[in-house]
């Protein structure tokens, strides 16, 4: 049976109550995991950190005691930012085993590789560590969970192409994103042969709560269809994505993804024109409408990368901060300027084609990125 291409995504699942991520409803998790399979899917994505660490166990609770192993295939993740000396990776490997209650894992990934997890990851090579488990026969496919620029992936899948397989944050709102880059990195996965796995395809949720006039150009052409299910659809219908994982928080959100991804379609080209339309009435909403044409860059003083940090401030006005924007921005802000190195010098405004006030907006970008949070 060819396999299909929705997978269970084991870091939002029910919980007994709100404020305590640990405390997973293992019945309804029980209840979610059987009908998912009775559905005909079989895939399920789970990492050592999420649920402060208890997804692991809910996955042995909920799906390894009580369904035969050959009935799914079961992804995790090192947790490369935990690292700090190589035992480490054998420790937490092991742990994951014993937690999950397998023998192996039919995908294993190295957790959020950016240029910071990237470089702990060399340093104690973590890759080669993932391909002797892999001789061992503990995993059966290494790959790695990214999330930098499209150039950075360039680079580590020119170095390691042991990777077979990349998880990439795709979604139709960070599509052309300058800063999320989701077409860009996709193109270099496609560059390396190498198949996609998405995560976030309706961007931490945000994109089952599109604005009302986005949402009824939806509900016109497909009545019933949910928002979520154009985002997932969107995410499926790119041709080298194998998998597309949503962290399914209910039973009500597991019967409308398993429902419409049954037989999946992928959008024609009506659905992806109207797409496009939901993409412009989002993007219209936005605070700083920079292009990202880039002709303000190179002259910059501080070497600030002006349009990535318009889309993040962007970003996170537009959905909060489950956009994980201030997360990016501190990968940037880490290899280049801060917002808050601004001097005002002017030379970007000269070059702007959309004659932004970029001065003012790069002030109005320090004070959320570079002051500290307030509660
Ligand atoms: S005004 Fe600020 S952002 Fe623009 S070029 Fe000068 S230092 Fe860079
Ligand atoms: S020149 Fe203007 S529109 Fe273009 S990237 Fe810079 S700020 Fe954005």
């Amino acid at each position: 049976m060819e396999q299909k291409k929705l997978g269970f995504g084991m870091m939002r699942l029910p919980l007994l109550d709100p404020n305590d991520p640990a405390g997973v409803d293992l019945m309804q998790t029980c209840r979610m995991v059987d009908t998912f399979l009775e559905r005909g899917f079989s895939y399920f994505d789970t990492a050592y950190m999420y649920h402060g660490g208890k997804s692991e166990n809910a996955v042995c609770q909920a799906l390894v005691k009580r369904h035969p192993r050959d009935s799914y295939q079961l992804a995790t993740k090192l947790p490369v930012t935990m690292l700090k000396q190589a035992e480490d990776m054998d420790r937490i490997f092991n742990d994951q085993l014993k937690k999950c209650g397998v023998e192996y894992f039919d995908y294993y990934l190295l957790h959020c590789m950016n240029a910071a997890n990237y470089a702990i990851a060399t340093r104690l090579d973590s890759f080669g560590f993932a391909m002797r488990k892999k001789k061992e026969g503990r995993i059966h496919r290494l790959g790695i969970s990214y999330h930098d620029n499209a150039q950075l992936l360039d680079e580590v899948l020119a170095a390691h192409p042991e990777v077979e397989f990349v998880q990439l944050q795709l979604n139709y709102i960070d599509w052309d994103n300058a800063n999320i880059q989701s077409r860009l990195c996709y193109e270099v996965c496609q560059k390396y042969k190498k198949p996609v796995i998405v995560m976030e395809p309706v961007k931490g949720g945000t994109l089952a709560a599109v604005p009302e006039e986005a949402k009824k150009l939806m509900e016109e052409y497909a009545p019933g269809m949910s928002p979520a299910s154009w985002a997932i659809r969107f995410a499926a219908s790119q041709k080298d994505v194998f998998m597309v994982l949503s962290g399914m928080s209910d039973y009500e959100q597991l019967l409308d993804n398993t429902g419409f991804m049954q037989e999946f379609h992928p959008l024609c080209e009506q659905e992806t024109e109207i797409i496009q339309r939901v993409t412009d009435i989002i993007n219209s909403s936005i605070s700083i409408p920079c292009t990202g044409c880039r002709y303000c860059v190179d002259g910059c003083p501080q070497n600030i990368p002006l349009p990535q940090y318009f889309a993040l401030y962007n970003q996170l006005k537009q959905f909060g901060e489950q956009s994980n924007a201030r997360f990016y921005y501190g990968n940037l802000s880490r290899r280049f300027g801060k917002a808050s190195d601004c001097i005002a010098c002017g030379q970007c405004e000269s070059h702007c084609p959309q004659h932004l006030k970029i001065i003012d907006f790069m002030k109005d970008t320090a004070e959320i990125f570079d002051q500290p949070k307030k509660n």
